[in-house]
């Protein structure tokens, strides 16, 4: 689905990303662990067409996206939710989503039923059901981080990337979170996420990558890296 060859990127002459090559395939849940700095939300940038990559392929659905401007890659049906809280704070809660279906109506896929899935994405974040009609920026820190991840399910993606859905967020709300992943991958929703949550990632990914000084270090099936004794002690706090 979504095919990461080979990429470079950086900012400016600062090269971050050395040679990364992660794989999505459709209908799975695909982690992306790293230390601070390591170079996570380059990627998900790079991806996404907020950076342009200096080298290497990336295809969604064999269609190469890496020279597309970020609009465009969004109508082929790759949503972004973005690290922080990146809401329109002066649009309600519900205006937010709506605007999150906007590519939808211009790309060349078909639209699909928006208001069906305005009430899907309500029922599933039933925190911002209750606030449907309130300013976004008037959200709590966490109720933001919601909506951005409900915004992002509203383009009925081909694949999102979830950058630290869970940052900042109370204990309750971070379990919420990952209920939130786990239905989602029920009901199909490719995806690839980056957490500081190690551990809870990889327990609802099928596969992980571990991103060291932008160089994927190793690689493997989800279970296998919960058992890894290097991932065990650098990321899952030891034992
Ligand atoms: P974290 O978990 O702390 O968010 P990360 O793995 O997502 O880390 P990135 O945000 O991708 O890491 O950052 C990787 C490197 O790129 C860091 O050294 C960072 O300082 C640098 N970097 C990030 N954004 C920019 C920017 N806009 N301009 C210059 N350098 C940047």
């Amino acid at each position: 689905m979504l095919s990461i060859k080979n990429l470079e990127a950086g900012y400016g002459q600062v090269k971050v990303l050395h040679n990364i090559s992660i794989d999505v395939p459709k209908g799975k849940v695909i982690t992306l662990i790293g230390s601070n700095g390591a170079g996570k939300t380059t990627t998900m940038r790079a991806v996404s067409g907020m950076i342009k990559p200096t080298h290497g392929e990336i295809t969604l659905d064999g269609k190469r996206i890496d020279a597309l401007p970020s609009h465009r890659i969004a109508r082929l049906g790759l949503a972004h939710s973005p690290e922080g809280r990146r809401v329109f704070a002066t649009m309600s809660v519900e205006d937010n989503l709506i605007l999150g279906a906007f590519p939808r109506y211009t790309g060349s896929r078909s639209k699909g039923d928006v208001k069906g899935d305005l009430e899907k994405a309500m029922e599933l974040f039933p925190r911002l059901k209750e606030r449907r009609t309130q300013q976004a920026g008037t959200l709590s820190g966490g109720e933001q981080q919601m909506l951005a991840m409900a915004r992002a399910i509203m383009l009925n993606p081909e694949v999102v990337l979830l950058d630290e859905p869970s940052m900042g967020l109370a204990p309750i709300l971070v379990e919420e979170v990952f209920n939130i992943i786990g239905r989602l991958k029920s009901e199909g929703v490719t995806m690839l996420l980056v957490e500081q949550f190690a551990a809870a990632a990889l327990n609802v990914a099928d596969y992980g990558y571990v991103l060291e000084n932008g160089k994927i270090s190793v690689h493997g099936p989800a279970d296998k890296l919960k058992t890894d004794p290097a991932v065990k002690a650098a990321y899952l706090g030891g034992g």
